[in-house]
Parts: C-alpha cells; sequence; structure tokens
C-alpha cells in the first residue's frame, strides 16, 4: 500500500504519465481511499496546467511586445500632460 509521502514523490511523474502501469494502479488506488492526496493532485495538475500555458504563451512576444506596451504608456502619458487642443 502506497503511502501519502510515497504519493506525492511521485505526484510529477504521475501527472506527466511516466509511471508503469502497475504504478500508476497503485496511485489511482490510493487517491480513491485518500481525501488528502486527492486535493494535492488536484492542485498539482492546474499549477502544472498554469505552467504550460505560460511556457507556450512566452513562445513568441517579448520584444515587440514590450516595444508595443512602452509606446501606448507612452501616448497615454503624452495625452496627460498634453491634452488635445489645450496648446
Ligand atoms: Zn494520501
Amino acid at each position: 500500500m502506497l503511502k501519502c509521502r510515497e504519493f506525492t514523490s511521485l505526484a510529477s511523474e504521475y501527472v506527466d504519465g511516466q509511471l508503469s502501469p502497475s504504478r500508476r494502479f497503485a496511485m489511482r488506488f490510493h487517491l480513491l481511499i485518500c481525501n488528502h492526496c486527492r486535493r494535492f493532485i488536484r492542485g498539482w495538475r492546474q499549477t502544472v496546467d498554469i505552467l504550460k500555458r505560460l511556457e507556450r504563451s512566452q513562445a513568441e512576444p517579448s520584444e515587440s511586445l514590450i516595444t508595443r506596451i512602452d509606446d501606448a504608456l507612452a501616448q497615454r502619458l503624452a495625452e496627460r500632460t498634453h491634452p488635445p487642443g489645450a496648446g
């Protein structure tokens, strides 16, 4: 029988699907009987999901996006200090 400590140490491989079928079965069985680890694995999955989405979104933008944000901010600031039609 799997213990909670063993479960959490294998959680990463379990979520990534890297465990052997017998290990996976042991993990699933533990999830059935252990509320604590069920909550743990749910939180872990959400974290992995967010990280993967972040990774994907960082694939392209960087420099051009920063420049665009800078320009937009500069424009807003210029509009504030020199409102159109005030000069
Ligand atoms: Zn547990």
